[in-house]
């Protein structure tokens, strides 16, 4: 026994060993990434390493699970050693920081990259919490919803989409982005891979990198029309991986792909044995018709719908999803064991809210207003180019080729002009694309993109 431990002990230490000199590789791998200007991201270098686990687990008699898992945890470090300091200005982060400061300075500054809309919450939503909490509806609840609410969301999908979901389907969730990590962490839990379409909201792979899962990133081009590669994306599955993202309307583009694209991706998920997670909680903000996970036959799926948008309660922290049962109840045990359960009077707020359909139809209509507007007033600047959004409440441009340092335009919109825009590379790999909110006042969109204008002129 005594022998075997210290058997156990040297191995451990030869492992760290290993690591280190794994570590010290990647660091010298990523410096000269550094000076190609290569991106940190090698997805043919991770499959290739991928196939070797998945080998080596084999020979050895090894768990292919345990193996992944460790694999993923060595990306997930290589990443860390290889990650480059903030030190150009024009990162996301730097530029938020710069907007801020800026601000505190007290420069007024035209808010274009903010995330939210400013519509009122429908005043029905606000009454219900409030009378609620009147009413002492300030306990614990189960950790799916109380049942009222389960019942209204039931009602509400069997309304909005002829859908008839069993009560072990639904889960009352604080918002779109706990549902996502709570099922990316259900997915994940031994490690793992998931496909995302670029560009995509930063969350997915925040959430993916955090659970030590990887992601497989699918860059689609505004060449192409931010249309999905399906075939690209069939043949980018590997052995680890257990779901993938869709989210149409897309933040950040405003793409919605027809219901053919849609079900061509439902199929290769669906043949794949991979979960289908489709975020969808922009989809009232559309002029086109919006193909829906609930209208699909599939084993293993997620649909993401949120208050925050549509209704305008982002501050409220409520969203609703719906899936196959085993997910679901993943989600439900992940609830009830990181926050018990949802406030009780706010789950009355979000019954009140799923009755509000005429605010969500005015607020549809603004938003399509606004979007009009801006585009009119976009198609004017010089040396921009973007598709009109089919849906969502952003719109993307890029800056034409011949512009100076395109990725630095971002920055120098904000630093020049006093606008703030969310930098492409926030979205993946498009240094010469920014977001451009619609979620502001008219005027001060507008107001915006005449400003841009002038730095382009
Ligand atoms: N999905 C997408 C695509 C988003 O843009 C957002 C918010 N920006 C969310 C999900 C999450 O929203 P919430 O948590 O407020 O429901």
């Amino acid at each position: 026994m005594k022998g075997l431990r210290k058997e156990v002990a040297d191995t451990t230490a030869e492992i760290m060993r290993l690591v280190a000199r794994r570590n010290d590789l990647a660091k010298r791998i990523g410096e000269i990434k550094s000076s190609e200007s290569l991106p940190v991201d090698d997805a043919r270098t991770e499959n290739e390493l991928l196939s070797l686990v998945v080998r080596e687990s084999k020979k050895n008699g090894m768990d292919i699970q345990t193996g992944v898992k460790v694999l993923t945890l060595l990306i997930a470090e290589a990443k860390r050693v290889q990650r480059r300091g903030p030190d150009a200005v024009e990162t996301p982060t730097a530029i938020m920081a710069m907007a801020k400061e800026l601000e505190r300075q007290g420069r007024k500054l035209v808010r274009l990259d903010v995330g939210e809309t400013d519509f009122a919450p429908p005043r029905a939503a606000v009454e219900a919490a409030e009378s609620a909490m009147r009413a002492k509806k300030t306990h614990y609840t189960g950790a799916r919803g109380i049942p009222e609410l389960v019942s209204a969301m039931r009602s509400f999908l069997m309304r909005k989409y002829g859908f008839r979901a069993g009560e072990e389907q639904l889960v009352a969730v604080p918002g779109g982005r706990f549902a996502i990590y709570a099922a990316l962490a259900s997915l994940m839990e031994r490690g793992g891979s998931c496909v995302v379409v670029d560009p995509s909201w930063p969350a997915y792979k925040q959430i993916l990198e955090q659970l030590g899962a990887r992601t497989i990133a699918i860059k689609t081009t505004f060449e192409e029309g931010w249309e999905p590669p399906v075939q690209k994306i069939a043949e980018s599955i590997r052995e680890d991986t257990r779901a993938m993202i869709l989210n149409y309307p897309s933040n950040p583009t405003g793409k919605v792909v027809s219901e053919k694209t849609f079900g061509a991706l439902v199929k290769v998920a669906r043949d794949a044995g991979i979960t289908l997670i489709s975020d969808e909680i922009y989809d009232t903000y559309s002029r086109v018709g919006v193909p829906t996970i609930l209208h699909h036959d599939l084993d293993d799926w997620l649909y993401v719908g949120s208050f925050s948008k549509s209704w305008a309660m982002t501050g409220f922290r409520l969203g609703f999803s719906v899936g196959s049962a085993s997910l679901i109840g993943k989600m439900v045990n992940f609830q009830a064991l990181s926050f018990t359960s949802l406030p009780e009077f706010l789950q009355h707020s979000a019954i009140a809210a799923l009755g509000c359909d005429a605010e969500v139809r005015k607020n549809a209509e603004e938003m399509q207003e606004r979007m009009d507007r801006a585009c009119e007033a976009l198609d004017r600047v010089p040396r921009l180019r973007y598709h009109r959004p089919d849906g969502g409440i952003y719109v993307f441009p890029g800056v034409a080729a011949d512009v100076p340092e395109p990725s630095k335009f971002a920055g120098r919109l904000l630093r020049e002009k006093g606008v703030t825009v969310v930098p492409g590379n926030s979205f993946g790999d498009y240094p010469e694309f920014f977001r451009v909110s619609l979620g502001g006042p008219t005027e001060s969109i507008l107001e915006g993109v005449r400003l841009m204008g002038e730095l382009l002129s």
